[in-house]
């Protein structure tokens, strides 16, 4: 193997670390915002259960209040019907009284229904309460681990950049820029293995003379198709 094609390997490889790691630097902020998210989701869902316990008792309160108005217009209706000596009158008081009583009744099941559905609620606001709890907990320890990820990435790249720096400086300047211009054109390679006459960047067929020039491994040879430095396995 031509002992630039070596070196240009070399440099591929920390490329290659260089792109992994600094796409895992650039989730971090996304995980940041995840984490975030998460917090605030549990704290809506909490005020949301929350407010619906508030709006039941309410709900209870105004019908109670409602109920016992109406149970004192009974009262005051039945003590004018006792009091009456006309037939009409007491026709129409009895009327009045009858549907007072419905009116009630209706009160009465509707608080009954708030009752009920007051044990779903409270279970709602405590299981909210319990995953607001459990989510705030365990934000501490995300946010470190995520800063300690982003801490020793920022590391490794500023460590593989400084080592790039010096393994490029073997390599002749035309050399090093094609291969940077074919790594960013193709975005993953710029030095691929020759096999089967085939392009290992590319996977095309190349030309007789670069596949025999790329054998004789006297001076570099590139894919005519896309770029790549090509070298013999
Ligand atoms: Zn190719």
């Amino acid at each position: 193997m031509l002992p630039q094609i070596e070196s240009l390997l070399v440099v591929q490889d920390r490329d290659h670390q260089l792109q992994t790691l600094t796409k895992e630097l650039e989730k971090v902020p996304r995980d940041a915002a995840a984490i975030k998210e998460r917090v605030m989701q549990a704290n809506a869902e909490f005020t949301t259960a929350k407010e619906n316990v508030q709006q039941n008792e309410l709900a209870v309160k105004k019908i109670d209040l409602d109920r016992k108005t109406r149970t004192t217009t009974i009262d005051k209706l039945t003590v004018q019907q006792f009091e009456t000596s006309k037939p009409d009158e007491f026709a129409a008081l009895g009327a009045e009284i009858t549907r007072y009583t419905d009116m009630v009744s209706e009160l009465e099941t509707q608080e009954l229904e708030c009752m009920e559905k007051s044990d779903g609620l409270t279970t709602a606001l405590k299981a909210a309460e319990e995953k607001l709890n459990v989510v705030k907990a365990g934000m501490p320890a995300e946010v470190k681990a995520l800063t300690e990820k982003k801490g020793n990435l920022t590391t490794r790249i500023a460590e593989l950049t400084a080592e790039r720096t010096n393994l490029i400086k073997d390599i002749e300047s035309g050399t090093l820029a094609i291969y940077d211009r074919v790594f960013a054109k193709k975005g993953n390679s710029a030095v691929s293995p020759l096999s089967e006459n085939q392009c290992g960047g590319c996977h095309m067929k190349v030309i007789a003379d670069t596949i025999s020039r790329t054998i004789q491994e006297k001076e570099l040879s590139q894919c005519e198709n896309c770029g790549c430095f090509l070298y013999s396995v």
